[in-house]
């Protein structure tokens, strides 16, 4: 009798946690037909960009990712602990047979800037977010704005600077502006189906549009950023939360967000085994958009061939053609059962298909052409994209900006300095010599705890009229030197700028200095400034540093 009821009781409790698991579980990554592109499939290779390790605020170490990597199928990782770009980078390596690659998550006044294939930064990177896009790029480094439009203001991506790049989709931000119950029923679905669970969170987000907006003149590559931690506690993103259980038990982990969604490199050819190589080919296709995104827990494998016929040939996704030429655009795709391969041009639908393939013709080409495939035809607008390409883009300047035209006042002779003083916190300590040719100024920054440590050269105005300052200065080491106005109220407003030790010939215009102090906002008048700074402090320079500021001119003009 006993036992007849315990095995009922067990019957019924089966059959519950079967009926739970069918009400929230949801589905398996659908399995599509191999299409026997074995060709392409060999070149094509997936990896996860946007990973923090314990170096930073994530949960495992290299060797930890690497092996959740593997498990998850991938064959690079992008590790993007939070730094100043300073350390310098790890070289490439397998580990588990995933290439590692070492990059940096730059905290910048406008927000998070991944900057990945560059050599370590002679300075602290950071600031404003324009400085540090100016700062990658002139170190040679491919720079990607991380989570730009997060849920939280201090994480969006706010500078004027286009940046190299950006992450369409962010993992560890689409959590934020989900319902309670809907991060419940996801955080339930976990525990049974860990990566379509995650893939559940993830919605069609705004800054598709943005990013289209931003592809009509140039290249932007968009990547997915995974932003895996292992876990969400302990996050600098949330350095105003407390610590989570969730964190603590390491959910997500690395591995289920890494299976969640992909960054599906097109490469010339297949990985060879050698680290440094084989860094270089997928390096090389994320700068020039031969990369797409794929949600692998919604359906998988996911393979796109998207390039344009032109008169020279064929070219690739991620190409940049001149501005009114013709191309035939060619896509083709794994398609999901119901599926739909869809043509955006400048982020309007102009094609679609349910069959995996498509041709278009274009003629007079401007803007740019890009695909997104579909899990269900017609689907609706909220949806993540199952796959998004990068576009084909036909431009003016192709793959450059436009040259920015040099200061009409380029060609004046040098003014001699103006006469300047020092001014300084109380730790630091200046030395200036004048001469009827130059201003030098020998600094060093207090050392231990970061307070405000600064040195600035300073000289006063007098109410004259100018739109622009004219500054010729020389370093002893490469440098940013942020140039100041500054009220008889105090008030600043500054940009910052690198200085070069074979010289530099800064033009600062009134109107790019943006407002330093919180509290005031708006245009300054430029004959309210009474003091000029060429200020050194912690934005770009680290507690204790010395070293040799030189101003060789100055002017002021209009
Ligand atoms: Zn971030
Ligand atoms: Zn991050």
């Amino acid at each position: 009798m006993r036992i007849v009821r315990a095995s009922a009781i067990l019957t019924l409790a089966v059959l519950g946690a079967a009926g739970v698991f069918f009400l929230i579980a949801p589905p398996a990554p659908e399995r599509l037909a191999d299409p026997g592109w074995t060709a392409l499939r060999a070149r094509t290779v997936a990896g996860a960009i946007h990973v923090h390790s314990t170096r930073s605020d994530g949960h495992g170490d290299r060797a930890q990712i690497a092996a959740a990597a593997a498990r998850s199928g991938l064959k690079f990782v992008i590790v993007t602990d939070h730094g100043d770009a300073t350390r310098p980078p790890d070289p490439p390596a397998y580990l588990s047979g995933v290439l590692v690659l070492d990059a940096v998550e730059i905290s910048t006044d406008d927000g998070h800037y991944l900057a990945i294939d560059m050599p370590r930064a002679p300075y602290p990177l950071g600031g404003a977010g324009d400085a540090v896009v100016e700062d990658v790029r002139r170190l040679g480094g491919f720079g990607i704005a991380a989570h730009p439009d997060s849920p939280k203001p201090a994480l969006r991506w706010t500078a004027a600077a286009i940046p190299d790049g950006l992450e369409w989709l962010n993992l560890d931000s689409a959590w934020r502006d989900d319902s309670r119950a809907a991060l419940v029923r996801a955080g339930l679905a976990y525990f049974l189906r860990p990566s379509p669970a995650l893939a559940l969170l993830l919605d069609r987000p705004p800054t598709l549009a943005r990013w289209d907006q931003l592809t009509r003149e140039r290249r932007v590559v968009a990547v997915a950023g995974v932003d895996a931690h292992g876990g969400v506690g302990r996050r600098a993103e949330d350095a105003d939360s407390p610590r989570s259980l969730a964190g603590t038990i390491g959910i997500p982990s690395y591995a289920s967000s890494f299976a969640t969604m992909s960054n599906h490199v097109v490469l010339d050819a297949p990985l060879q085994g050698d680290p440094a190589a084989d860094a270089r080919g997928i390096y090389t296709a994320v700068r020039e958009g031969r990369v797409f995104t794929a949600v692998d827990a919604l359906a998988a494998p996911a393979l796109l061939d998207f390039g344009a016929d032109t008169p020279a040939g064929h070219v690739p996704m991620g190409s940049v053609l001149p501005r009114g030429s013709a191309a035939t655009l060619l896509a083709r795709a794994t398609m999901p059962a119901g599926g739909e391969l869809i043509l955006l041009h400048d982020g309007q639908v102009i094609a679609t298909t349910r069959g995996g393939e498509l041709r278009y013709p274009v003629s007079g080409g401007a803007g740019a052409f890009r695909v997104e495939v579909h899990l269900a035809a017609g689907s609706d607008a909220t949806r993540v994209p199952w796959i998004v390409s990068n576009p084909i883009v036909f431009a003016e300047h192709i793959n450059r900006e436009p040259p920015e035209a040099p200061p009409a006042s380029a060609a004046r002779a040098a003014i001699a300095p103006f006469p300047w003083r020092i001014e300084k916190d109380p730790s630091s300590s200046g030395i200036l010599r004048s001469s009827s040719q130059d201003a030098t100024l020998e600094f060093k920054l207090g050392a231990g705890a970061r307070e405000s440590q600064f040195v600035a050269l300073a000289s006063d105005l007098r109410g004259e009229a100018f739109d622009a300052i004219e500054l010729g200065l020389t370093a002893d080491r490469p440098c940013r030197v942020s140039v100041q106005l500054r009220t008889v109220e105090g008030k600043r407003w500054g940009r910052s700028y690198y200085v070069d030790p074979a010289g530099s010939r800064l033009h600062v215009r009134v109107g790019d200095l943006r407002p330093l102090d919180s509290g005031h906002a708006g245009a300054l008048a430029p004959s309210l400034a009474q003091s000029l700074l060429l200020v050194i402090d912690l934005t770009n320079a680290n507690p204790g540093r010395s070293g040799t500021l030189r101003v060789t001119s100055s002017a002021l003009v209009r």
